[in-house]
C-alpha cells in the first residue's frame, strides 16, 4: 500500500476530485479526514469509506478561516495521532471577465483558492514539524499557468496564486523535509465543471482546446497526487505537475 501508516488531510473532499481522493488514499493504507462546508455530502463520504474497510472522518471546515483549519487540523490530530498529508484542493470558479468581475466576487475567489491554501498549509505545517516531515499537494488549475479568453481572469489569478505560493512554499521548508508540490488539472468530470458547462457551446470550445478531445476523470488526477503525497515523490518539491489532457502544450 502506498500511504501505509499516513494521516492525510484533505479540503474540499466532499464531492469531486476531493472525494475521489479521500476513496484513493483510504485504498492505499491512509487514514484521511476530508474537510469541507458542505457537512451532510462530507459525511457520506466518509461513511462509505469507512464502510468499504477504510478509516476516514469528516470535519467541518471552511478554507477562508485560520480558526476553522485550526480547529479542523486540531481534529485530525487528535483522532489519528499526527498529520503527513495535506491536499488544498478546495475551490470555487466563478465566471465573468476584468470589467464585469465585482470587488466582492474577486476577492471571495482569492480567500477560497489562494488564502484557502495559504491559511491550510500555515496550520499543517507545525504538524508536520513535530511529525518529521510530510507532503503538501496544492490543487491549482492548467488555469493557474495560461489566460483563457473564455475563463474568469480572477480565477486565473487565484490559480496562479496557487503555483508560485507553492515553490515559496516548498524552498521554505525543504529543511524541515516537508514537501510542497502543485497539480494543474484540465477539464474534469465534477460538479464544478457541470456547473460550468451549463452552455454547452462552452463545453464545446474547451474540449476543442483540449487535444485529447475529452473531460478527464476525477481519478485521473487523484492517481497525480497520490504520488506526490506518497514516498514514491521523495525527490519531488517544488513542481507543478499538469494533467490537463494536452491542453497547455498548445
Ligand atoms: P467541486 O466543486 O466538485 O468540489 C470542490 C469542493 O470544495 C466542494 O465539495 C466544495 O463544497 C468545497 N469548498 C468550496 N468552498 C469551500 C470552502 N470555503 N471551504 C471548504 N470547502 C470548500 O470541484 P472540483 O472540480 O472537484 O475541484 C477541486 C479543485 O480542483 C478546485 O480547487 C478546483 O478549482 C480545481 N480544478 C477543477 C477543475 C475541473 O475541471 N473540475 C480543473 C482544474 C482545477
Amino acid at each position: 500500500m502506498r500511504l501505509k501508516d499516513k494521516v492525510a488531510f484533505i479540503s474540499g473532499g466532499a464531492r469531486g476530485m476531493g472525494a475521489s481522493e479521500g476513496r484513493i488514499f483510504a485504498r492505499e493504507g491512509a487514514k484521511v479526514a476530508l474537510g469541507d462546508i458542505r457537512d451532510e455530502l462530507g459525511h457520506e463520504v466518509a461513511q462509505e469509506i469507512c464502510d468499504a474497510g477504510g478509516e476516514a472522518m469528516f470535519v467541518h471546515l471552511d478554507v477562508a478561516s485560520e480558526e476553522s483549519w485550526q480547529e479542523a487540523i486540531a481534529a485530525t490530530v487528535e483522532r489519528f495521532g499526527k498529520l503527513d498529508i495535506l491536499v488544498n484542493n478546495a475551490g470555487i470558479s466563478v465566471s465573468g471577465g476584468v470589467v464585469d468581475t465585482t470587488e466582492e466576487t474577486w476577492d471571495r475567489v482569492m480567500d477560497v483558492n489562494a488564502k484557502g491554501v495559504f491559511l491550510g498549509t500555515k496550520v499543517a505545517i507545525p504538524e508536520m514539524q513535530k511529525a518529521g516531515g510530510g507532503s503538501i499537494v496544492n490543487i491549482s488549475s492548467q488555469m493557474g499557468l495560461v489566460g483563457s479568453e473564455m475563463g474568469s481572469p480572477a480565477y486565473n489569478a487565484s490559480k496562479g496564486a496557487v503555483h508560485i505560493f507553492t515553490k515559496s512554499a516548498a524552498l521554505r521548508h525543504v529543511g524541515d523535509n516537508i514537501r510542497v508540490n502543485s497539480v494543474h488539472p484540465g477539464p474534469i468530470n465534477t460538479p464544478m465543471l457541470n456547473d460550468g458547462f451549463e452552455d454547452p457551446s462552452r463545453e464545446t470550445k474547451v474540449l476543442q482546446m483540449t487535444p485529447m478531445g475529452r473531460r478527464g476523470a476525477p481519478e485521473e488526477v487523484a492517481w497525480g497526487v497520490l504520488y506526490l503525497a506518497s514516498d514514491e515523490a521523495s525527490y519531488v518539491t517544488g513542481a507543478a505537475l499538469v494533467i490537463d489532457g494536452g491542453y497547455i502544450a498548445h
